[in-house]
């Protein structure tokens, strides 16, 4: 779908997938307008195709838009327009456990000028990918190292947007953490370099003293929503959950006083990943003997239970297509 200046989005169609062809000005490749979102379609054993909060998704993309001055797109009109090309590209929903069909949506800005303003064009996309299990062999918790010398984002930034340059911002990070043997960065505020954020792609959330823990949307994180969903389920279930800063130190402090009972992070390709390790400056901090902690498997056991269509989605979260 495109969009003019004056015209606004028209032009919605689907086409078999295909290069594009775009102006070596267009303005993307400048000043880095685009937006994108992720979400999945899942194969329910009713075979039945379905997708997990698509509308949150669509909103998220137009908060996005919002901050990045990209034109808001209509989020009822773009989710009948996925569901119409889940209809069409059905056969390429996957069937195997723990496998399913990802879906990018996004937006650049097209028009070819030279010159820092918001453009006057934009091309709104979806492509989808059949994805495995993020997990080979069960789940396998990860090993994440405390970023110390690069921020993601600051308050006032684009951190709660999702947006590309935010993930260009945080490849450094991610460089480091590889080099190290770690396979995520955890990243901490672009102030004080000492409240937790969040981790590459996943939102985190730690478990002290029987409270779960995650911190507060505070600007500079994005708004995940698997980890909205996870503090529903918790809520659901009355095990304590807080939303609020978190420094670093507390969860050093409840490591070394055996009060850290489980970490994890939530994200729509990570689902809830076990943190079985964090390294911060020279302390290297194990959780729950690296094993998967019991919230952590009941709020896996849910998340993917609804999302399969095995577990009653009491929550009204899956939209059938
Ligand atoms: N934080 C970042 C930086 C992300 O890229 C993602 C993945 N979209 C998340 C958190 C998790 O968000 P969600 O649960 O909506 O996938």
């Amino acid at each position: 779908m495109d969009y003019e200046d004056g015209k606004g989005w028209h032009n919605a169609t689907i086409t078999p997938y295909a290069p594009i062809t775009l102006s070596p000005a267009a303005m993307v490749f400048h000043y880095g307008q685009a937006v994108f979102e992720g979400l999945k379609a899942y194969m329910t054993e009713d075979g039945e195709v379905q997708l997990f909060r698509p509308d949150r998704n669509f909103q998220r993309l137009n908060s996005s838009n919002a901050r990045l001055c990209i034109p808001p797109i209509d989020e009822d009109f773009a989710l009948e327009a996925l569901k119409e090309l889940l209809r069409v590209d059905r056969e390429w929903v996957p069937t195997a456990p723990g496998t399913s069909l990802y879906i990018r949506p996004f937006i650049i800005a097209t028009e070819s000028y030279l010159g820092v303003n918001p453009a006057k064009s934009y091309k709104f996309m979806i492509i989808m990918s059949p994805v495995g299990s993020y997990y080979k062999e069960g789940i396998n918790p990860v090993k994440i190292l405390v970023e110390q010398q690069y921020v993601r984002a600051v308050v006032g930034g684009t951190g709660e947007a999702k947006t590309a340059g935010n993930y260009a911002s945080s490849l450094k990070g991610s460089e480091i953490a590889a080099q190290q043997g770690y396979s995520q960065t955890l990243w901490l505020d672009g102030k004080e370099n000492k409240y937790v954020e969040e981790v590459g792609s996943m939102n985190i959330f730690f478990k002290i003293s029987g409270k779960v823990i995650t911190p507060a949307l505070n600007g500079s994180i994005l708004p995940g929503i698997t980890r909205d969903s996870m503090i529903e389920v918790l809520k659901s279930k009355n095990i304590p959950i807080e939303e609020r800063a978190i420094a670093f130190e507390e969860v050093v402090e409840a490591a070394k006083n055996g009060t850290l009972e489980e970490a994890f992070g939530t994200g729509t390709a990570a689902v809830i990943s076990p943190v079985g390790e964090l390294k911060w400056l020279d302390d290297v901090i194990s959780v729950n003997n690296g094993q998967i902690g019991e919230v952590t498997q009941m709020l896996y056991d849910t998340l993917t239970g609804i999302q399969y269509g095995k577990v009653a989605d009491t929550f009204g979260w899956t939209v059938k297509i």
